[in-house]
């Protein structure tokens, strides 16, 4: 059955439909944020190669869709939060963890998203990473994320990690990822070895 014609709302205002003042506006669900975010200039200009770990626009954009169609779930219940951390990346649940819904409103907090969700672009390619070199590309990402909008660097980052982010994202061409030196991928692997205490093990992502 076709629309029916209806009368203008406001005779000789015919033209202004919105906005309607009347109704409430819905807030977009935090996993839709999430998936902007990753979306933004500032998480989409981080793009780089640490030794097997690769972070790209593309990747990115992989973990956006995969929130958007429900592959990778949001959870803002702190009981989903391992003790002694903030958020998490459950790879094997496929959820990403946060221990606030207020996530996104500090710049930390969506520094720590930029982390989790870097995390998941492993999981979106199903990528099996050793520990230390995964961690350590996390926390660049989260340090060149907040960079990129002029954060200063939290207590949550070591100043080694953050110096080797501004060292790479100094290097960055748009449109093609930096490589990791040698060193560097030695003092990141380092960083979080003593100063966050990851073991020499390996992430197995398993696809999402
Ligand atoms: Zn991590």
């Amino acid at each position: 059955m076709p629309f029916p014609n209806m009368p203008p709302l406001y005779p000789g205002y015919h033209h202004i439909l919105f906005p309607i003042p009347w109704l409430p506006t819905v807030p977009l669900p935090l996993s839709h944020r999430i998936a902007n975010l990753l979306l933004s200039d500032e998480v989409q200009q981080i793009s780089f190669r640490f030794g097997h770990v690769i972070t790209l626009p593309e990747g990115f954009r992989k973990v956006a869709d995969a929130i958007r169609d429900g592959r990778v779930s949001v959870s803002a219940d702190a009981t989903g939060v391992p003790s002694g951390a903030t958020a998490a990346y459950n790879q094997f649940t496929n959820v990403l963890h946060f221990g606030a819904p207020s996530i996104l409103d500090s710049a930390d907090g969506r520094g720590t998203t930029v982390h989790e969700c870097r995390h998941a672009v492993s999981d979106v390619i199903a990528r099996k990473t050793a520990m230390r070199h995964e961690e350590a590309a996390c926390f660049i990402a989260e340090s060149w994320y907040l960079q990129n909008i002029g954060a200063p660097r939290n207590a949550g980052i070591t100043q080694s990690l953050w110096d080797i982010a501004t060292a790479l994202r100094g290097r960055a061409a748009r449109g093609r990822p930096v490589t990791a030196t040698g060193a560097e991928i030695n003092a990141g692997r380092r960083a979080v070895a003593v100063e966050y205490a990851y073991e020499n093990e390996h992430y197995s992502f398993d696809g999402v």
